[in-house]
């Protein structure tokens, strides 16, 4: 709605101008605040249902800004995204994921394996295996101790962002796709994509007790994945309930607040299925 501004009334257009000049003002930010390191990461666990065991765990990177104070990465990925800041951002949450998973190794408390988000614009580097594999030998992680999670819309157009994938996937790294089933393709996906793992975005999993379309989709997905020898991950998983009813229905992996909330790398102690240094 239009409102006195300074002697005149505000236009559509003048609200353009303030989305686009706060979308520059919070990308000049994101470039200092990786220079000041205002970025770390957080974890979450990935359990095995019905017992709990950690399996796995996903990073998840947090900003602090001196004034924002906490922004989501919901909120500044896409802006990373769009100015291309994303892909030193998301080479720094790869090595500062490694170096975490290194020193947990070193401690005798990793878990099995460790996810990375990566977006489409990391994926669209013809470089990006290439940084993947050097990253891992420098920490000394072995590749198959990693995941890397994509989301639908990343791979959807195809291309150049597929055959990273593809690469990955020849490194020995896993690859999950993410928020399954919310995008434009989610089966047609699974014919030409190396996919080792299936996480079940939380909208089919918040209903999942109540019998309806949420239910029946969950139920379907863990059909797709069992029958073609993937891995599901229930996300989102916030209830006893929730989990119960996911187990009942085939899930045997699931993450969410009902079991752990991302937390610091310091604060990870140990997991009934750590892996101990060889
Ligand atoms: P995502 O990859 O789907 O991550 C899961 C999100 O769900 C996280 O939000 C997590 O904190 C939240 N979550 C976990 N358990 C529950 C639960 O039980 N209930 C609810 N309601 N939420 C739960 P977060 O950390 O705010 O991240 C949001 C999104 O931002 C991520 O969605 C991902 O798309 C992106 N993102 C986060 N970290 C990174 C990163 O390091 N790199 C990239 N490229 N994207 C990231
Ligand atoms: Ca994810
Ligand atoms: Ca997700
Ligand atoms: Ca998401």
């Amino acid at each position: 709605a239009a409102k006195a501004d300074g002697g005149r009334y505000r236009t559509y257009a003048d609200d353009l101008d303030d989305a686009a000049g706060e979308e520059a003002r919070l990308g000049a930010d994101l470039r200092a605040g990786l220079d000041r390191g205002e970025f770390h990461l957080v974890y979450q666990p990935i359990v095995e249902l019905p017992n709990g065991a950690v399996s796995a765990v996903e990073s998840l990177v947090r900003w602090t800004h001196p004034e924002r104070g906490n922004v989501p990465p919901d909120v500044f990925i896409p802006v990373a995204e769009r100015n291309g800041l994303i892909v030193e951002l998301g080479e720094w949450i790869l090595r500062t994921a490694c170096l975490q998973y290194a020193d947990w190794w070193r401690q005798g408390i990793a878990p099995e394996r460790f996810g990375v988000n990566v977006s489409a614009r990391q994926l669209a580097e013809p470089a990006f295996p290439h940084i993947v594999a050097a990253i891992l030998a420098e920490t000394g992680i072995h590749p198959t101790r990693l995941v890397v999670e994509v989301t639908e819309t990343a791979v959807f157009g195809g291309g150049a962002e597929v055959r990273t994938v593809q690469e990955l996937n020849d490194l020995g790294i896993s690859i999950a796709l993410d928020d399954f089933g919310t995008g434009h393709s989610s089966l047609g996906l699974l014919q030409t994509l190396p996919v080792q793992v299936l996480k079940v975005d939380k909208s089919f999993v918040e209903n999942v007790t109540m019998a309806g379309r949420h239910a029946v989709i969950a139920t379907s997905l863990i059909q797709v994945a069992n029958g073609l020898g993937l891995v599901a991950v229930a996300e989102g998983v916030e209830t006893a309930e929730q989990a119960a009813e996911l187990y009942r229905l085939g899930y045997r992996r699931a993450q969410g607040y009902h079991f752990g909330r991302p937390v610091p790398g310091s604060a990870h102690r140990s997991s009934s299925s750590t892996v101990t240094a060889a």
